[in-house]
């Protein structure tokens, strides 16, 4: 047997965390997984947590995600999601979100994610539940009516007007802090959790809810959960197995475990 992973098992002391994640995803009938920042960060895509760099280095993501800093300064809000888009555009899907397409096509998941990029889609889970929205769409200020692109590529303004009401403005189609999720989004990922039997938290720090709250409604409901993060986050004591890995690392492993687990 190969020299044991970095991963620590939280519960089971010395065993290969790799193993036991392989093992236990073999035998699930349905897998709930939740993706944050932290899956995305193998792309080059920076996470909320990150120190910025250069032109918004002296700006809080979070004080940017916020629907008064969009009121307060609009233009400033506007580019910065621009900025981030771009970003997004030049990434490729990593190996992680790779591995999630495999493991779909071998055990059934229902995929959340709290990641308004499109990295997840672009890799081939075109069914990934999407909770906070995406950053590829643009919405009305005030109906929060889709804008198409053609619109937005005729206009001047940063950020554009919208078509949709006189007095609405383009923004990004993602869900800001104090803002409501989805309900569609949120009813499906509750569902998902109330019916799965593993949960897998894969890079999110678990501070927002209610994603956060997803993997504890799971449990309730008698899932397994592991987390895959190379930090520890608040759901790490309330874990079945701790992977403290890099997820880009940890799944294709998991995957390749598969058939000796
Ligand atoms: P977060 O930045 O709060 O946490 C990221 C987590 O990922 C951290 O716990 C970190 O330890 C972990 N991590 C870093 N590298 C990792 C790796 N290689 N493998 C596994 N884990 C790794 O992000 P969050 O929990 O998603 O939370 C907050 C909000 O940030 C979300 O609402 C999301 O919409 C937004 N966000 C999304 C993106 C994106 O779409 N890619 C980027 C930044 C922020």
């Amino acid at each position: 047997m190969s020299a044991p992973p970095a991963a620590v098992h939280a519960k089971l002391g010395r065993m290969d965390a790799i193993h036991a994640l392989a093992a236990r995803l073999r035998r699930a009938r349905h897998i709930l997984v939740l993706t944050g920042a932290g899956i995305s960060a193998e792309s080059g895509i920076a996470t909320f947590r990150d120190t910025q760099d250069g032109l918004w280095a002296r700006f809080r993501p979070e004080d940017l995600a916020t629907p008064e800093a969009f009121r307060r300064d609009p233009a400033l809000v506007w580019r910065w999601y621009a900025w981030r888009r771009e970003q997004v555009a030049a990434a490729q899907p990593n190996a992680a979100h790779r591995a999630l397409v495999e493991l779909a096509q071998r055990r059934p998941v229902t995929l959340v994610t709290q990641n308004v990029d499109d990295l997840h889609q672009r890799a081939g889970s075109t069914d990934a539940i999407c909770l906070h929205g995406s950053i590829m769409r643009s919405i009305c200020s005030v109906t929060r009516l889709e804008i198409g692109a053609d619109w937005l590529a005729a206009q001047t303004g940063e950020p554009p007007r919208s078509p949709h009401h006189a007095d609405g403005l383009a923004r990004p189609g993602v869900v800001w802090f104090g803002e409501n999720l989805p309900a569609d989004a949120l009813d499906r990922a509750n569902a998902a959790a109330r019916d799965c039997d593993a949960v897998l938290a894969i890079g999110t720090s678990a501070l927002v809810y209610p994603a956060a709250g997803l993997p504890a409604l799971a449990q309730r409901h008698g899932a397994w959960f592991a987390e895959i993060n190379p930090q520890p986050t608040p759901l790490t004591p309330t874990a079945d197995l701790v992977v403290a890995q890099a997820a880009g690392l940890a799944l294709p492993a998991a995957l390749a475990a598969w058939e000796d687990a």
